[in-house]
């Protein structure tokens, strides 16, 4: 199950401890709450000697969403999981608008601007925003981690395919080829390259093979070009035909069929970049960096026989991934990038000319947009217990954002401080898409 992290007096990391013992120490008074998210606490002494047990930190990055699991590799005990929600797309669309608001002014009859020479460059290891956003976020959730556990090694999915082993399986041996590895590498790369459908028929969610577009009684290869996706029944249909013949009468799906063969995975070599990045930055912790591909970590998830998660994902990572991985009880913390604000000083209209007040100041009171905060409000109309995010409002009546709706006009001498905005937001549950956690809030002894 979850534990809670404990650091001591000095802020050195403790083991993290079961919850009940962590309620028991803060109901006894030898503890207090450190930090909300990631729920840690506090020791009132220091430890003398403490014996730290070393757990590992391991990831999954994804270009939408991170898994993240601490992992004892000792008793296979998931003591802490999150999914980290990146912005890249968000960040991606805002340098765009800023783009086209700098050229429309440019372009304005104004005045002469002479033309700027290319005195531009980038330092080496330059990635884009958008990318760097979402290293950054793994870094700062390693480092806030390293800072209330013990971390005594890192493991990164770092490849979702092994290309070499894809390219060359024979230099792998023999596990790849006739082992219980043989496809899987294959398999998870065909589903990335044709979008998890079948090919010809677009159907998704049904167990799909993989098909030769040339077929091999014909002399096709197993070479990954002429390699495809389709349903069973699309499959027993083309039989051995050739594809033009195959779908002479669908001229259109026959071009993306054939050009989508030849292309490259542009959107995974993306992916790629990053988790070299990331892998070169974790590398520099000092720390042991343990690397596995996306194809080992479905083995591992499968054999295991876990369902697909983000966390669960991150979980079976590398080849140290312990026999039994105990995940019963553990409730995946979701966390969602949402940066701290913009510097644009207010905002403008569709053609780029100023159409509000400049931004007041950012914080109200000590508050700011974005802190969690729970007001009991003892007085007037409003009465009762409001917990959630807030957003500041210069004459010190704020609005609060709780499970419930939105709730204005509260007072600021009625507010405490939960957890400070530090870039984040969270959710306690399972995975941002589903339904049914959308609603669930935090548990109630949390806040
Ligand atoms: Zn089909």
């Amino acid at each position: 199950m979850s534990k809670v992290f404990v650091i001591d007096t000095n802020k050195q990391p403790l083991s993290p401890v079961h919850p009940g013992y962590a309620r028991l120490l803060l109901a006894q008074g030898k503890a207090a709450v450190f930090r909300r998210f990631p729920f840690t606490i506090i020791l009132k002494e220091t430890e003398e000697q403490p014996v730290v047990q070393s757990l590992r930190l391991k990831l999954d990055p994804g270009s939408k969403t991170t898994g993240l699991a601490v992992i004892n590799d000792a008793t296979g005990d998931v003591v802490f999981a999150a999914e980290i929600e990146h912005r890249g797309t968000a960040i991606k669309h805002a340098l765009q608008h800023r783009r086209a608001v700098r050229r429309g002014r440019r372009l304005r009859q104004t005045r002469y601007r002479k033309p700027r020479f290319d005195n531009r460059t980038r330092c080496t290891g330059w990635i884009s925003p958008s990318l760097e956003s979402r290293v950054a976020n793994v870094l700062t959730w390693v480092k806030r981690l390293m800072r209330v556990c013990s971390i005594g090694a890192i493991s990164l999915e770092l490849v979702k395919f092994d290309m070499q082993q894809l390219e060359n399986p024979e230099i792998s041996g023999v596990e790849y080829q006739q082992g219980t590895l043989a496809g899987y590498e294959v398999r998870e790369y065909l589903l990335e390259k044709w979008n998890r459908a079948c090919t010809y028929c677009g159907a998704r969610d049904i167990p799909l093979q993989v098909e030769h577009i040339q077929a091999k009684a014909n002399g096709g290869t197993d070479r990954i070009s002429n390699l495809c996706l389709a349903c069973d029944s699309c499959n027993k249909a083309k039989g051995k035909r050739d594809i033009r013949v195959f779908l002479a009468e669908k001229p259109d799906l026959l071009a993306r069929v054939l050009a989508q063969a030849k292309a490259s995975l542009v959107g995974a070599a993306a992916v790629n970049t990053t988790r070299w990045v990331l892998y070169r930055r974790l590398s520099a912790l000092d720390l042991p960096v343990e690397c596995g591909s996306g194809g080992l970590t479905k083995f591992n998830r499968t054999l295991r026989k876990l369902p697909k998660e983000h966390w669960i994902d991150a979980a079976c990572v590398g080849k140290s991934t312990p026999h039994e991985v105990k995940l019963a009880g553990v409730v995946p913390l979701q966390i969602t990038a949402t940066g701290y604000g913009n510097r644009q000083m207010c905002n403008v209209n569709e053609i780029g000319f100023p159409c509000s007040k400049p931004k007041g100041a950012k914080k109200v009171r000590g508050y700011q947009t974005g802190d969690l905060v729970r007001a009991v409000v003892t007085s007037g109309t409003k009465q009762g217990v409001y917990v959630g995010r807030v957003l500041v409002r210069a004459n010190g009546f704020f609005d609060i954002r709780t499970n419930q709706g939105r709730v204005q006009g509260i007072g600021y001498r009625f507010c405490a401080p939960i957890h400070r905005s530090d870039g984040y937001s969270y959710r306690k549950g399972a995975g941002h898409s589903s339904q049914v956690s959308a609603t669930r809030g935090f548990p109630a002894r949390f806040l």
